[in-house]
């Protein structure tokens, strides 16, 4: 029976564990944090417990996929989102409420955007026709070369060319005219951690996603749920985590990979490895390879790095959506120069979950776990947050003032992870929290591959190899690396 130890316990390893065991493999696994789930991470304090990033997700049927493959049971609950989220624009008190019907949709946008079912109808199905045209041929296998990437791309019909060249911005404006409505549709930008205005037309599929195909659920009793389903579903197969275990080395003969060196200096021998810590990164912190030096690191284009505020209040707040966004009025001036932090931090955008909104065990009774996401500059353009207690006081009074609730005096608990620390929690390349970004030069044969170049028996799971960031994302990362492997290796049952 072939050992496979997996390196790192994000959504990516932990399902590549439980298909690889599935299949008869003997599986370990390691992982530097004190506990499961990488970025899909749980923080608990004060009677409090918050998710630590991810607040929802699209595509669910990818983890019906995995449980079907696996021949398990869906180990958590989804719940579908309706209404997705609600909007705010600074200096409004209107709350835009983002709906999947069409039709309620335009009664929303009845003023901005006069027309819109019938101009989002035609927008949806071109976006439709670019998702089903991709979702298989280009998202959801493996490529063995460039030659066969680009076979695989010539198949996609020449009529979605146009959208490799403009931006989603540019695409959106092609059917719609109001500037809010273009603002609140191209916020599935920074779902990969970009902005409209440089990011592909071709990712406005994530529209077709996000407002007709699958829509967003999240889980009842918060997202960490599926951490705690997978891993239960791991102590039935009898799979150890071993936790704050950094693998720093490793030993190699004749071409193959023996072990990872741990920092405690524990080598973990086996005959397959799957690495779920970032893909660029571990080729150069571990195997230390010239073509991932740190400067070649930072040459990638790297997504926006998340400072993130997790807050308990003594009071819940109506007047707080599930899932808001707070948007101001200069989007695109803001948009162009967040990301190289070329824009005072004063009156940011940013995003809001109200985790005990439906899911009160979250909290004390009677009160209100709140978590804000604020896409932030990453480190290679701001590299000190010495002042990140005043970017969080602003962002505190400016939601305290757009929800009409003094929240300075409601808070109980507090906690503020910058991106130092998220890239020290995780090895996030300068805290950049989804990974590489998604230029089209960064994506298919082009992202780091999941198998590696030297050793022929090391795997890659995760945001930053195939297909790319978000969770059905690392679902579907752990079905490509899992195909690899068995290629190589076969099932043993
Ligand atoms: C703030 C934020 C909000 C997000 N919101 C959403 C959302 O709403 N919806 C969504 O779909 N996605 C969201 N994402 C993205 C999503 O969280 C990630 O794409 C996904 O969780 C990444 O999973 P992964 O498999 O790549 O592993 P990761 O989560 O990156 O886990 C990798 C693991 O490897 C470990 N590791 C690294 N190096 C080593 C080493 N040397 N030795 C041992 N262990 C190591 C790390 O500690 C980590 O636990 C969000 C991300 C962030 C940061």
């Amino acid at each position: 029976m072939p050992k496979a130890l997996i390196v790192g316990t994000g959504l990516g390893g932990l399902t590549t564990a439980l298909r690889l065991a599935s299949r008869g493999y003997d599986v370990e696994m390691v992982e530097m944090f004190r506990q499961a789930g990488g970025r899909l991470n749980q923080l608990k304090k004060d009677g409090f417990t918050w998710d630590m990033a991810p607040s929802f997700f699209s595509m669910s049927y990818e983890f019906k996929e995995f449980i079907d493959f696996c021949g398990i049971d869906m180990p958590f609950e989804f719940v579908e989102l309706d209404p997705l989220y609600a909007v705010n624009f600074r200096g409004s008190n209107r709350n835009y409420q983002i709906y999947k019907d069409l039709h309620k949709l335009g009664q929303e946008f009845s003023e901005l955007e006069p027309g819109f079912e019938e101009k989002a109808r035609r927008f949806l199905k071109d976006t439709g026709r670019l998702f089903h045209d991709t979702e298989n041929r280009v998202i959801r296998r493996n490529f063995d070369g460039l030659i066969d990437y680009l076979v695989s791309l010539a198949g996609v019909p020449w009529g979605h060319a146009p959208k490799m060249f403009r931006s989603v911005w540019s695409e959106m404006s092609r059917y719609f005219d109001s500037r809010e409505v273009k603002e609140i549709l191209s916020l599935v930008s920074f779902f990969l951690g970009a902005t409209p205005f440089d990011t592909p037309a071709v990712y406005t599929l994530l529209s077709y996603t996000e407002l007709v195909h699958d829509g967003y659920h999240n889980v009842r009793g918060g997202m960490y749920k599926i951490v705690e389903g997978l891993i239960s579903e791991l102590n039935k197969k009898g799979i150890s985590i071993r936790y704050n275990t950094e693998i720093k080395g490793f030993e190699a003969q004749n071409g193959r990979l023996t072990g990872f060196t741990d920092a405690a200096g524990i080598v973990h021998n086996a005959d397959v490895f799957v690495v779920n810590a970032d893909a660029a990164v571990f080729r150069h912190q571990v195997f230390n390879r010239k073509k991932w030096s740190e400067e070649r690191l930072d040459r990638f284009h790297w997504t926006m790095a998340p400072l993130t505020i997790y807050l308990g209040l003594d009071q819940q707040v109506d007047s707080l959506y599930h899932h808001h966004y707070f948007l101001g009025n200069n989007f695109k001036d803001y948009a162009a120069k967040i990301f190289k932090n070329r824009i005072s931090l004063d009156q940011p955008y940013y995003y809001v979950n109200t985790l005990s909104r439906f899911n009160p065990e979250s909290a004390p009774a009677g009160c209100e776990t709140v978590f804000i996401l604020c896409p932030v500059p990453h480190r290679l353009f701001k590299p000190d947050w010495s002042d990140r207690d005043q970017i969080v006081d602003n962002i505190i009074a400016d939601l305290s003032a757009r929800v009409g609730v003094d929240l300075k005096k409601r808070i109980i608990s507090k906690t503020v992870m910058d991106p130092i620390d998220w890239e020290k929690s995780f090895h996030l390349h300068r805290g950049s929290g989804l990974g590489l970004a998604h230029d089209l030069n960064q994506i298919g044969h082009f992202r780091p591959k999941n198998v590696d170049e030297q050793f022929k028996n090391v795997f890659y799971v995760g945001s930053s190899t195939v297909p790319g960031t978000g969770l059905p994302m690392a679902v579907i990362s752990s079905k490509l690396a899992t195909e690899r492997i068995l290629q190589q290796y076969g099932p043993v049952h």
